[in-house]
This record gives structure tokens, C-alpha cells and sequence, in this order.
């Protein structure tokens, strides 16, 4: 049975990175603001996303750091992993950053509701929490952040144990010796490299383009696959899984079509299905408010985040791609702008950076070589490539001795100088993005990259040799 009406002057559906910001900001700006969540505050991201995928990456480094150190005088027996204990710290540092945001949440006195939500109309909401259910309504607006689902097969239907999402993954109390993973962009590479340094002795990834990280720089994309490759990942690309038959609960076969045209079997103890997410608009009941979808399910927005039908906002992923955490949270504070009446609040950023945190990382902001290339034509595109085995950083980085692989690599616009593009690979090289996108966005030149002074020895060196590169001087790096 529905309570009294609550009134609030915004409602936000959904407490993930698009969310948490959006209630916050507003609560900044003196509005008073509900946020409804139906699972955990931290959405995706936080709780099975960004950061526990990230935690266990780390900690797969370090097991294959502690291998591979022998070289240096460190001299390590007997590594074993405690996948239990691992699932503890992980869950450790998720449940920290979830109490820092309900902390927040509380100190700007925004009110948090738990439950599933749903339109009665654009103002109105129904919302159905574990005990009871409430209506909600919103004098100013509401704002849709319930983020994305997995897109998966039907062809592959989870069941938890040997077809199994991501999420998943994350949980495991136990590791396949044999896992096939269908899908080769950024969450299926993510976790192979971290599977494989925890300990999955036969991975394999299935590829249904021709290449791994479709829309990245090639370069990047050729980096990848040989790494991949070189730490024992087999990649088939070009292939058509069409169904799973799974034998038993620990033994799955996959029937797919070959780039050859030729059926193939592969069996694995597992299979981890990463064939990207889809917006979470389903439920919501918007098609009875009139607000537009595109035929993925995305909602559509304008740059205020504004959607066709007066008052009702969208943020972050369920309006569709780049599906990234940094998105989400930066569409919130130029749509909680607009709510607020403030004069120029738009989402409209040169570049959004993204970063694959592979073993080692990739990571891109702004166009690749080939779409600078058809922007702008072959003749003004120039670039310049720094590679790591020059840099003075990253070879005392490196335990095994062994030259540091990864690169630096430029684009620009030739008769401008202007900075087109920045594509990074190698390890901890991802964190190189903020200064890339800073210089996207204040639309600086390579010049203006070159002439900045970096500190000695770091790996944002590579940036700026990169940038010299471009003017074939670099320093410690020589190409005719
Ligand atoms: P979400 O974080 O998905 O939050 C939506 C929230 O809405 C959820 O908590 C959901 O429970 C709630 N909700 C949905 N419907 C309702 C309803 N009707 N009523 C109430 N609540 C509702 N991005 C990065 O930038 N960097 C990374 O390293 C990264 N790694 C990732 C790794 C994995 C394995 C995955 C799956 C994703 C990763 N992402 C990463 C993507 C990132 O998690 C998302 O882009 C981000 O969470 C989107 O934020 P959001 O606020 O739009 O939605």
C-alpha cells in the first residue's frame, strides 16, 4: 500500500557515479533532493564495476610482480593465492568507498531511499522498497541515472556458474582452470589479464570483429594483442559464437562460426560473456511519459541532459555510450547546472578519455589516427611515437629486466600544430590521460606539450618526447 505523497524539488533514480554526483551537487546548490536506489549506493562503478575489477587487477600484478622480481634481489618461494581472503580485502575497500558515499550523502542532507522506481508520470513516481512502497513527486525535475545492464545472448544464457557476466567474475570464491571469454573489448580484456595473473591457466578470448578494442588506434589495438598473446592468452577474432551447451557444472561447450566460414567447438570450464552493456531504460515505464528512446533503448538527451518530455532528465549510461564512470559524473554536474538555472551549463567535452586496465594498460583520448585521417586528410595529419624502452622511468620500473613495452603516441593536426589525439601504452601509463585530456581541452598545441617541463624521471616524460616526436626531435629517441 503507497504512504503519503513525499515531496521533493528533484528526485535522481539511481545512486551510481551519475547519481551520488547529480543528488549531491543539487543538495550544494540548496535544492532539496531524494535519491532512490534500488541495490547500493555506488551503482555500477563502485560496486561491480570500476573499482572491485580494479582492486583484483591490482592485486594480480602484484602475484606476477612477486614472480617475476627475481632479478632484482628479490627472492619470493612459495606465492599462493587465497582467493577468499582476496575476496575479503576487495570487499573491504568497496564497502569504505560506499560508507564515504553514504557519508556524503548524509552530511548534504540528501535523502535516500531504497527501492525500485517508476514513473506514474513526468513528476510523479512510484517507488517499491523492501518494506513498503512510496510516491514521490518532484515540483522541479527528475533525473534518470539507472546506468546499464550486461548486453548479453540469448543464445548464452547466465546461469551463474558456467556462463557468467562480469559481476560474476568479480565474486568468484574459486578459479576455472579453462575459461573462454566471448567478447574482446574493454571488460573482456580487463579480465582476462587479471584472471590470468591470478591464476586461470588456459584463457581464451572470442572476438566477433576482426580486431580486439574495436574503435580504439590500431596501434594500440596490434600493442594489445601481441601482449595478450605474449602472456598466453589465445585470441581468436572474426568469430561468430552462436550458442553454449553446457555438459555440466563445470564443463561448457561452445559452437561458433570461424572467420573461415568452418563451425568450431571449444571447451572450457566456464564462460565469461562480455559482449557489452545496454542502457537500463526497460523498467522505468517511460514509454507512458512519452520520453524518446533510440533503438538500443538509450534515452535521448540534449546536452543539458534534458529529455523530450519537460522536466525529466537523463545522465550517464542509460543514454548510451562511451559507458564510462567519468562520463556519467561529469553529465551530472552540467545537468544539475541546468536544473539550477545556470546560464551555459552544457556537457560538450573536446575528448572523453578512456583507459583499459590491462597488463600492461592502454589507454586513448581523443580521435585515432585513421579518424584524424578522414577528418582531416592524410597530408595534415601528423604523428610522432615515443616508445617506453626509451624512458628512464619505466625501465626502473621494470623487475625482470626485461625492456619496458608500451609507447607514447601523438596526433595532431599538421597545419595548426593543434593536438588531435594521445593513444598510451604501457604500465601505469594510464594515469598519463589527465594531462592528455587537459591539453585536448584547453586546445593546446604539441608545441605547447613539448615546451612544458616534466619532472624527472616520471613516465609523463613520454608525453612530452612524444610531443617532440612529432617534430621528429626527440631527445632520446631517434627516427629518421
Ligand atoms: P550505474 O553505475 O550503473 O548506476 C545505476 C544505478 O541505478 C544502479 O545502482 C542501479 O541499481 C540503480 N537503478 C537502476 N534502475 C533503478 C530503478 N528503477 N530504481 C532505483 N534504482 C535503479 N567505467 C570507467 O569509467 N572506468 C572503469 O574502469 C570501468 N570499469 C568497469 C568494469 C566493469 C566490470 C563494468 C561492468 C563497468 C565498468 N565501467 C568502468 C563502467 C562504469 O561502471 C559505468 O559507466 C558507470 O557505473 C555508469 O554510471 P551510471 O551512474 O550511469 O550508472
Amino acid at each position: 500500500m503507497a504512504s503519503d505523497v513525499q515531496e521533493f524539488e528533484v528526485v535522481v533514480i539511481g545512486a551510481g557515479p551519475g547519481g551520488y554526483t547529480a543528488a549531491i551537487r543539487l543538495a550544494q546548490r540548496g535544492l532539496n533532493v531524494a535519491l532512490i536506489e534500488q541495490e547500493a549506493l555506488g551503482g555500477t562503478c563502485l560496486n561491480w564495476g570500476c573499482i572491485p575489477s580494479k582492486a583484483l587487477i591490482y592485486a594480480g600484478e602484484q602475484v606476477h610482480r612477486l614472480k617475476t622480481s627475481e632479478a632484482m634481489g628479490l627472492h619470493v618461494s612459495g606465492v599462493s593465492l587465497d582467493l577468499a581472503q582476496l575476496q575479503t580485502w576487495k570487499q573491504t575497500i568497496v564497502n569504505r568507498l560506499k560508507g564515504g558515499v553514504k557519508q556524503l550523502l548524509a552530511k548534504h542532507k540528501v535523502t535516500v531511499i531504497t527501492g525500485q522506481a517508476r514513473f506514474l508520470d513526468s513528476k510523479r513516481l512510484e517507488v517499491f522498497g523492501p518494506q513498503q512502497n512510496h510516491q514521490i513527486q518532484a515540483s522541479r525535475a527528475v533525473v534518470i541515472a539507472t546506468g546499464s545492464v550486461p548486453a548479453t545472448i540469448s543464445s548464452l544464457p547466465l546461469n551463474g556458474k558456467t556462463i557468467v557476466d562480469a559481476r560474476d567474475v568479480l565474486n568468484w570464491q574459486a578459479l576455472p582452470e579453462r575459461l573462454t571469454i566471448v567478447g574482446g573489448g574493454v571488460i573482456g580484456l580487463e579480465m582476462a589479464c587479471m584472471l590470468k595473473n591470478l591464476g586461470v591457466a588456459h584463457l581464451q578470448i572470442l572476438e566477433g570483429t576482426q580486431t580486439l578494442l574495436p574503435g580504439f588506434d590500431p596501434d594500440l589495438q596490434a600493442f594489445i594483442a601481441q601482449q595478450l598473446k605474449h602472456a598466453g592468452i589465445l585470441i581468436e577474432t572474426g568469430v561468430n559464437v552462436q550458442t553454449a551447451q553446457v555438459m555440466s557444472d563445470s564443463e561448457v561447450k561452445i559452437i561458433a562460426i570461424t572467420s573461415t566460414g568452418e563451425t568450431q567447438h571449444y571447451d572450457a570450464n566456464a564462460v565469461l560473456v562480455a559482449t557489452g552493456r545496454k542502457p537500463n531504460s526497460g523498467a522505468l515505464g517511460l514509454k507512458a511519459i512519452g520520453v524518446a528512446l533510440d533503438a538500443r533503448g538509450a534515452i535521448t538527451i540534449d546536452a543539458a541532459g534534458q529529455t523530450n518530455v519537460a522536466g525529466v532528465y537523463a545522465i550517464g549510461d542509460v543514454t548510451g555510450g562511451p559507458m564510462l564512470a567519468h562520463r556519467a559524473s561529469q553529465m551530472a554536474l552540467a545537468t544539475c547546472g541546468h536544473i539550477n538555472q545556470e546560464p551555459g551549463s552544457a556537457f560538450a567535452p573536446v575528448a572523453i578519455p578512456s583507459a583499459v586496465f590491462c597488463s600492461p594498460e592502454v589507454a586513448s583520448v581523443g580521435l585515432s589516427e585513421p579518424d584524424a585521417v578522414k577528418q582531416f586528410g592524410t597530408e595534415q595529419v601528423k604523428t610522432g611515437v615515443f616508445p617506453l624502452v626509451a624512458l628512464g622511468r619505466a625501465h626502473a620500473m621494470r623487475p625482470d629486466l626485461t625492456p619496458p613495452p608500451g609507447f607514447v603516441k601523438i596526433v595532431s593536426h599538421g597545419p595548426t600544430d593543434r593536438l588531435l589525439g594521445v593513444h598510451i601504452a604501457g604500465e601505469h601509463m594510464a594515469e598519463l590521460l589527465g594531462e592528455a585530456t587537459l591539453a585536448l581541452e584547453a586546445g593546446l598545441t604539441v608545441q605547447d606539450v613539448s615546451l612544458t617541463v616534466h619532472a624527472h624521471p616520471t613516465l609523463s616524460e613520454g608525453l612530452m618526447e612524444a610531443a617532440e616526436a612529432v617534430h621528429r626531435q626527440a631527445i632520446h629517441y631517434y627516427s629518421a
